[in-house]
């Protein structure tokens, strides 16, 4: 078995850990990211809808093929009305914009071995040993970008696990579409009881339908929103049915050890209210590659000085917090509280609290309402 010394070794070819590897790689650290697949790809099944800032915070320029579609969206409420939020963002080919930071990190230098699954990890006195099927490495660092299940995560003996929402996803060829520059998100506890459904056009005639709920089956759901889309889908047919957990609990306590980080979805670090985990997962990607690879050269790998991941992080562990507080607060709401929320809520308010960001100004405008205001204004000053 062969055996080669690495500075920062990255698992998980996915957003957060490709965008390690390029970070890692970009400060001059010796850097390895191993994939299990045989490629970098969108493997696991995902909405591929993105903010511009995602591109900017990955260091990508978006070309035609990396975007499918530029589109806006249109939050719905249980009644049918609608809220527009004119923010324009992105469905994307996802595996193009993998393979973009990919390509990036092989030209600073990272070594990416697809096909080859991390297995464990040993500790020595002078660093990690990280083995897989085909070899042993040494490095100084390892950081576990590989996702909800992470091995990585299981071998450190991290149990506690964000807490998911499982999601069901089809797409649809076929679909008779007539708008398809807009997503559509619909909420409301009898369409998506603490979760979310959701339609994204690719084209007129392609069109992914998903869904998240919590406590409760995704099938009968899923049969119902496919009802109610039934005019926008007219005869489509499912060619993709795949579902996976979205960690929407927000960040788990302890993700940064001695050596070790754990970044992406195997630390929880998604937007609890959105499910959104691109942006959020390669920023992290970003800020634990950068830590990585420059404490790895000082010679200095412990867990405080692998903390300055926090620093770097701080501003997205903060919406991660606020964001999963509002979402714990609307899982209390009725549709009838929906309902008023979707008359007195803007495009930018939808958007902030989704986000967690500028909560208490619209905590403020909601304290005018005779229930929301004991209901959620007053506890969203709090957030
Ligand atoms: C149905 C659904 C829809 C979604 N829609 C959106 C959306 O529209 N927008 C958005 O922003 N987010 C969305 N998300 C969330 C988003 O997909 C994730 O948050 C994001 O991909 C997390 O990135 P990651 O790199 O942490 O993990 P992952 O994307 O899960 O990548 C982990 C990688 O690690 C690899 N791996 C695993 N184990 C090993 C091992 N032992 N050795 C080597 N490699 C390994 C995997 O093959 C994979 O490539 C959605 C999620 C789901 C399930």
């Amino acid at each position: 078995m062969s055996s080669k010394r690495f500075d920062v070794v990255v698992v998980g070819g996915g957003p957060a850990g490709v965008a390690a590897a390029k970070a890692s790689a970009k400060t001059g650290a010796k850097t390895l990211l191993l994939e299990k697949n045989p490629a970098i790809m969108a493997i696991k099944p995902c909405g591929q809808a993105v903010s511009a800032h995602t591109f900017e915070t990955a260091g990508v320029n978006p070309t035609p093929p990396m975007i499918l579609n530029r589109v806006s969206a249109r939050v719905y409420a249980p009644n049918g009305a609608s809220v527009k939020i004119p923010e324009t963002g992105y469905l994307i080919n996802k595996t193009l914009l993998l393979q973009e930071i990919a390509v990036q990190a092989a030209e600073h230098g990272a070594e990416i071995h697809v096909n080859e699954p991390f297995i464990k990890f040993m500790r020595r006195d002078d660093g990690l040993i990280v083995r897989t099927p085909k070899a042993e490495y040494e490095c100084s660092v390892l950081i576990g970008a590989d996702g909800y299940n992470s091995r990585v995560a299981r071998i450190l003996g991290v149990n506690e696990k964000s807490e998911p929402i499982p999601t069901l996803q089809y797409l649809m060829a076929g679909s008779r579409l007539e708008n398809v520059d807009e997503i559509r998100i619909y909420v409301g506890n009898e369409i998506a009881p603490k979760g979310y459904a959701w339609l994204f056009p690719f084209s007129e005639k392609l069109a992914e339908v998903g869904l998240g709920v919590r406590g409760a089956p995704l099938k009968p759901y899923m049969d119902r929103v496919l009802k109610i889309l039934r005019k926008e889908l007219g005869s489509a047919q499912v060619i993709d049915n795949r579902g996976a957990p979205v960690p929407v609990g927000g960040v788990i306590s302890k993700y940064i050890f001695d050596r070790v980080i754990l970044i992406g979805d195997a630390a929880g670090m998604v937007i609890p209210m959105t499910g959104g985990g691109i942006h959020s997962s390669i920023a992290a990607g970003i800020a634990a590659g950068e830590v990585a690879g420059e404490a790895s050269q000082e010679g200095d790998v412990s867990e405080e000085r692998l903390r300055a991941f926090d620093e770097k992080y701080k501003p997205w562990l903060e919406r991660i917090r606020r964001s999963l507080k509002v979402l714990r607060l609307f899982e209390r709401l009725t549709d009838e509280d929906l309902n008023e929320l979707a008359e007195m809520l803007s495009d930018e308010d939808i958007v902030d609290l989704a986000n967690g960001l500028n909560v208490g100004r619209v905590a403020r405008k909601l304290l005018s309402h005779p229930r929301l205001a004991m209901k959620l204004a007053r506890q969203l000053l709090s957030v």
